[in-house]
């Protein structure tokens, strides 16, 4: 993916969220906050007073499907979130930190943080009281007797607490200081922890944040499917180009080997001549018993048929370099080799100077090799010598 461009498109959706305070005043700015901001429980009228300066200019009805619209590893590349820890999910690494849309996403990509229920074994430490989180918690058995996993339920290795993933992604100002969902309280005391988790797990708020997050998970699922079936689609173009390029290279050997002429008068595909060239005429036949060449004839876009001499040329010169670097090889391998130069009249009446290189290989036999043909200025030893030269220096 092009990198710059996404970046492009990220600054652009971000400009529109942007704070508009100068940045070399925010450290004092923020300091000369009222109090009453910091507080959520304090009045809330006067702190709105307060906070005209601070507001950002954004339209809320677009945000959510603006921040959809963000490219998701541009999305990730904003958010602070340390991958190297053990448990980046760990509501206690989150104390400080107001969870933007953006990392409310990421971390419920991440999961919550359940330490052993992998099966990985792990030692949940003894709190002051001498009691201690127990893996069992994390299984229950539904009212229709299935035993599954409570997906919502966080131990946090860094503080020995329990918390729930839900509330504390999604938890509402009444639910601030909820000891489930703020990462600076947690539940410590595991005394009749059990009966705790499922009263916790009862109760309406649990109900409201869970339902939220289960429908940005759903989300998050069909983003990925439809980035997947974009690269899917991607990779089938690839392949059928692959396939198409191969019977082309393959039609363009038969040619070669056979010495025959690749082009007609008339290639293209507008005019109807009644021969276009072998090239042309053998891709037609070949695609009469082919599907894979067939399809590329009725649907490919005029310009992508990989049919125009351009390509015929490539093709041979691919073809010319990928034969001259295998004899290399073997006169490389070879002890002894000679080169043969001479020059002959062509059609045209120029002077045609040619390169062949003669050996012996490895298993005895006398091999020759014609390599090159070029063009000769003139029948002096210097011109043979200089043509020589350029031959040698282009293979
Ligand atoms: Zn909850």
């Amino acid at each position: 993916m092009n990198q710059p461009a996404n970046l492009n498109t990220i600054k652009s959706t971000i400009s529109k969220y942007q704070i508009p305070v100068v940045k070399k005043n925010l450290d004092q700015d923020i300091a000369n906050v009222p109090n009453e901001i910091e507080d959520q429980s304090a009045n809330l009228s006067s702190a709105k007073n307060s906070i005209p300066k601070y507001q950002i200019p954004v339209d809320i009805t677009n945000l959510d499907q603006d921040i959809a619209n963000v490219p998701n590893e541009i999305q990730s590349q904003s958010i602070l979130i340390d991958k190297s820890v053990e448990y980046p999910s760990d509501p206690d690494l989150f104390r400080e930190t107001i969870l933007s849309t953006p990392l409310i996403r990421a971390l419920t990509e991440i999961g919550p943080c359940q330490p052993g229920i992998d099966g990985k074994h792990v030692i949940f430490p003894k709190n002051k009281n001498g009691q201690s989180f127990l893996l069992k918690w994390y299984n229950k058995i539904t009212k229709s007797n299935f035993p599954c996993k409570r997906n919502w339920l966080v131990y946090s290795p860094r503080s020995n607490k329990m918390f729930c993933f839900p509330c504390f992604l999604f938890r509402t100002i009444s639910q601030h200081h909820y000891q489930w969902s703020d990462p600076s309280k947690g539940v410590s005391n595991f005394r009749k922890g059990h009966e705790k988790i499922v009263k916790h797990e009862q109760s309406n708020e649990h109900k409201i944040a869970e339902r939220e997050y289960l429908i940005l998970r759903t989300r998050i699922k069909n983003d990925s499917t439809v980035v997947h079936n974009i690269i899917l689609a991607g990779k089938k173009e690839k392949e059928h180009n692959r396939n198409v390029l191969k019977r082309l290279i393959d039609l363009s050997l038969f040619l070669a080997k056979n010495g025959l002429p690749f082009r007609g008068h008339r290639e293209n595909f507008s005019y109807k001549t009644p021969n276009q060239g072998l090239f042309i005429e053998l891709v037609k036949l070949v695609s009469k018993y082919d599907a894979v060449l067939a399809k590329h004839l009725a649907e490919s876009n005029k310009n992508e048929t990989y049919l125009s001499h351009m390509i015929q040329n490539d093709i041979i010169k691919s073809m010319a370099h990928e034969t001259v670097q295998l004899i290399l090889n073997e006169i490389k391998l070879a002890k002894y080799f000679t080169i043969i130069i001479d020059s002959t009249i062509d059609i045209n009446k120029n002077d045609q100077f040619s390169l062949s290189l003669r050996f012996v290989d490895k298993e005895g036999k006398i091999r020759e090799h014609f390599i090159c043909f070029e063009e000769l200025p003139g029948a002096s030893a210097s011109n043979y010598f200089n043509i020589l030269n350029k031959c040698i220096s282009i293979i």
